[in-house]
Parts: structure tokens; C-alpha cells; sequence
């Protein structure tokens, strides 16, 4: 992309709305436009960080075993009434009615809308387990939206549902979950502890918050520091290994990580005293257990073995996606602005002509933009008759993790100039030797 045909509406002054630096960066750097509270346009930037933390949810999920489906946004109010839930979900629920004075609701959450496409088609535990998801985009009315996508009102969200003829088998999708979640994460180049949570309104006795930890974040969080040594790698995972599944799930779970709601004094006060840590942490995703409580509401059941007649054990996973965005910039960036990840940066490197017009200079950036492009990368070319000042700010404030500068001055001793964004290092180089290096970074 050539910036000069690229649509980033940069802005120079800290807007006074945004109270911390995820939701400062991302209305600076042109990525979101609020429409109304806690409902944002995505622009082509953030749109573009958006689509690449969608693809990572996606192939993880295939990778898992799960099958992607598409639910509307809009549901009747019957089938809420059916689970008991109409009436207890409270003001978040955004309420209408249609032309036929029908109840509607904007889906905040799906249980109901995927166990009746269950329940529709599904009556042989030979079907089982069958794992299906979306990412689709939800409304909340939440009472306070705020730090822009971090809690917005409408949010894109991953929301899967499992369903198993047992229990145990729904504790190995649980577990299937937590560990296909922590690679997730991880590609994201996130670090997303999982910690003992507390229901909520979806029920159920086990569940675990994916929380990474920032300043900013909106739970408090108390954990033993060990916790943040683990790391998953990349390791060969068997999804349907249920022992390799469990162990991975102990491995990151048996150590003290708890939010404020189940937090236990009496537990954390046996972790020793230079590893207990209390923190604040963002919730980037949430796994649930619940068992037969919507399938024995719905009448979602299927024939076992013996031809008997059972509800089906279930559970749900959540990802904020949107959330993501806000939540990778907490956790990555400077005073200069962002600091993408490379598994989710919206170009893969930025491209700066110090003296647009001269020969030489635009000769070689057209160079290096052709090569990357034919590498099947996505290079954002600075390309606009701006100061070298201006060019550098808006490349730091879009935090693309490298940068190649050319120069006329360099390219009369045959070099451009290499920088991580992360290290602030530069180096000199041959065109030729930039754009390998450029390339080896994601291949
Ligand atoms: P919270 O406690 O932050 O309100 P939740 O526990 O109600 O979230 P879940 O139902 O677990 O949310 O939804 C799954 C994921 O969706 C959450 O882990 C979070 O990352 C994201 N999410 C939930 N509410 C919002 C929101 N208002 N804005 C953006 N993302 C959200
Ligand atoms: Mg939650």
C-alpha cells in the first residue's frame, strides 16, 4: 500500500475523550471513529488489525477440531423466554420490537440460538461431540462503555459451544479450549493468564478468565509471579489426546491465578511471599462448564447407547476480538505510540523515502515495495512529499514492528537502513539484505 492512496487520519493532538493509552493510540493513529457511545467505525487500519486477530481465532479453532457457523445478530425473544433467561439478563440486553410488534433482542450472548440449532438436528450421541463457534459481532448496553474497544457496547466476540454426551467428555473440551486459547494468545504475541473466575449470568461451576495483565485493566488479579514464566511454544498438540490436554490444563492452571471474585486470602497467603503478586489485568476471554442447564431448558437431548434419552453436556468459550485490539496496545507500546506484534501487525514493514522526487530514492523504494509484495508481504510505502520528521512520527505511531529509510545520502555508498521498532536499533544494509531480513521475520 502507498501511502499517499491510503486512507489514515492521523491525528496530531491526544484527544481528550480517551483516558488511557490503548484508546489514545488507536483514535490517533486513525484506526477506529467512535459513532456513538461504545459503537465504533473500524477504518482500514484498525479494520486491518481486526481481520488479522479474527484469522488467528479462526485457525486455531479449525485446528481444534471446531466448525465455524455464522448466527444473526438480531433474535426473537422466544427462545430467551424458553431458557428463563429473557427476564434475567437485566438493561444490558438491548430490547425491540419489529413491525409485527414482535420481541426482539440484539444478541449479547448465543447458548440459546445455538442449542436450538441443536436440538433441531441433532438426536444420536453417534454425532457427538460436536464443537461449533462464531465470531459475529455482539451488543451489550453496558452502563458505562468506555476506553474505546476495550468495553464497547457492540464488540466483535469468538463465541463456541460445545456439546458432549458426558461430562468428562465436556471436561475435555474444556480443556481442549483452555489449551487451544493459550496458543491463540500466544500468536498474538500476548501474554493471557488463565485464572479461577466466577460465572456470572451464563451459570456453571467451572470457568477461567484469560486476563493479561496491564495498569489499566478493569479486574484486579492476584497470582503467583510463576505463572508468568509459562509459556506454551510450539508444541505438537493432539487435540483429541484427552491426557495431553489435561496435563497442559494443570500445567497453567495449578498455580495461584485468581480474579478479585474468587480470590481466597487463606490459599494465596501459602504462596511464597516474594512470588505473590496483586495486579490488574485485562479479561481477554473466558471458558465455561455449565453441563445440562441449557440443554435440560431447551430440551436438547440426544439417544445414547443404550437408545436412552439424555441432555447433552455443554459448555462455552468466549474471545473478545475487538477487546484484543485495545488489549495488545496496553501491552505493547511506548510514548512514541504503537508497538504491533508481528503475528497481528497491519503491515508487515513500513517503507520511508527521505527525499521523495529524487530519482535514485523513489527507484529504490519502488524496488523494495515490489520485492516484499512478491514475497507476499504487505509493505506500507511512505510515499507522500513530506519532512522525514513527519514521516518517522506517523511510522512510530502505527508501531509496523520494522522499517526499512532510503535515502539518497545512503544509497550513494549502496545502503538503506533497517529498524525494529521495538529495539529502536537501526542498521545499514544493502536493499538486497533488508528485504531477506524483512522476509525472515515472518517466514
Ligand atoms: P466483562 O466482565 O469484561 O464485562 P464478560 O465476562 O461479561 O466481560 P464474556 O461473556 O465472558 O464477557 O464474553 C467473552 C469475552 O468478550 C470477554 O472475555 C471479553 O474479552 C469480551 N467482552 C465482553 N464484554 C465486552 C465489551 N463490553 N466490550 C468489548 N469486549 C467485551
Ligand atoms: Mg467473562
Amino acid at each position: 500500500m502507498r501511502l499517499s492512496r491510503y486512507f489514515l487520519p492521523v491525528l496530531k493532538e491526544n484527544p481528550a475523550e480517551a483516558q488511557i493509552v490503548s484508546h489514545r493510540l488507536m483514535l490517533r493513529s486513525g484506526m477506529i471513529k467512535q459513532s456513538a457511545a461504545g459503537i465504533y467505525s473500524w477504518l482500514p487500519l484498525g479494520l486491518k488489525v481486526l481481520e488479522k486477530i479474527e484469522d488467528i481465532v479462526h485457525e486455531e479453532q479449525k485446528k481444534a477440531g471446531h466448525l465455524a457457523i455464522l448466527m444473526p445478530t438480531i433474535q426473537s425473544a422466544d427462545l430467551w423466554r424458553e431458557s428463563g433467561r429473557y427476564d434475567d439478563y437485566g438493561e444490558e440486553m438491548l430490547r425491540f420490537k419489529d413491525r409485527h410488534d414482535r420481541d426482539m433482542l440484539f444478541t449479547p450472548t448465543a447458548e440459546e440460538l445455538v442449542t436450538d440449532i441443536f436440538r433441531g438436528h441433532v438426536t444420536s450421541y453417534k454425532d457427538l461431540p460436536l464443537t461449533m463457534y462464531q465470531i459475529q459481532w455482539k451488543f451489550r448496553d453496558e452502563r458505562r462503555p468506555r476506553f474505546g474497544v476495550m468495553r464497547g457496547r457492540e464488540f466483535y466476540m469468538k463465541d463456541g459451544y460445545n456439546f458432549d454426551l458426558t461430562k468428562e467428555d465436556a471436561l475435555h473440551a474444556y480443556n481442549r479450549h483452555l489449551v487451544s486459547y493459550l496458543r491463540t494468545y500466544e500468536r498474538m504475541g500476548l501474554q493471557a493468564i488463565p485464572m479461577r473466575a466466577d460465572s456470572g449470568p451464563i451459570g456453571g461451576d467451572d470457568t477461567h478468565e484469560f486476563l493479561v495483565l496491564a495498569e489499566t485493566g478493569e479486574s484486579e488479579v492476584f497470582y503467583d509471579s510463576a505463572v508468568t514464566d509459562l509459556t506454551f511454544g510450539d508444541r505438537e498438540i493432539d487435540f483429541d489426546d484427552v491426557v495431553q490436554c489435561q496435563s497442559i490444563m494443570e500445567e497453567f492452571t495449578t498455580k495461584y491465578a485468581r480474579t478479585d471474585e474468587t480470590h481466597d486470602a487463606a490459599l494465596f497467603a501459602d504462596v511464597p511471599e516474594e512470588r505473590r503478586k496483586v495486579a490488574r489485568g485485562i479479561e481477554v476471554g473466558q471458558i465455561f462448564y455449565f453441563g445440562t442447564k441449557y440443554s435440560e431448558a431447551l430440551g436438547a437431548s440426544v439417544q445414547d447407547a443404550e437408545g436412552k434419552k439424555v441432555p447433552v453436556h455443554m459448555g462455552s468459550h468466549g474471545i473478545g476480538v475487538s477487546r484484543l485490539v485495545g488489549a495488545i496496545i496496553e501491552a505493547s507500546h511506548d510514548d512514541k505510540g504503537i508497538i504491533w506484534p508481528e503475528g497481528v501487525t497491519p503491515f508487515h514493514c513500513g517503507i520511508v523515502n527521505l527525499k521523495q522526487g529524487d530519482d535514485e530514492a523513489d527507484a529504490a523504494c519502488e524496488n523494495l515495495y515490489k520485492h516484499l509484495t512478491k514475497a507476499g508481504l504487505e509493505p506500507l510505502y511512505d510515499d507522500r512529499n513530506e519532512r522525514a520528521g513527519g514521516k518517522f512520527a506517523t511510522m512510530d505511531l502505527i508501531g509496523l514492528p520494522w522499517r526499512i529509510t532510503v535515502g539518497p545520502r545512503g544509497l550513494k555508498n549502496g545502503v538503506v537502513e533497517l529498524t525494529s521498532r521495538k529495539t529502536g536499533v537501526s542498521e545499514e544494509m544493502s536493499p538486497e539484505v533488508a528485504i531477506k531480513k524483512v522476509i525472515a521475520q515472518y517466514c
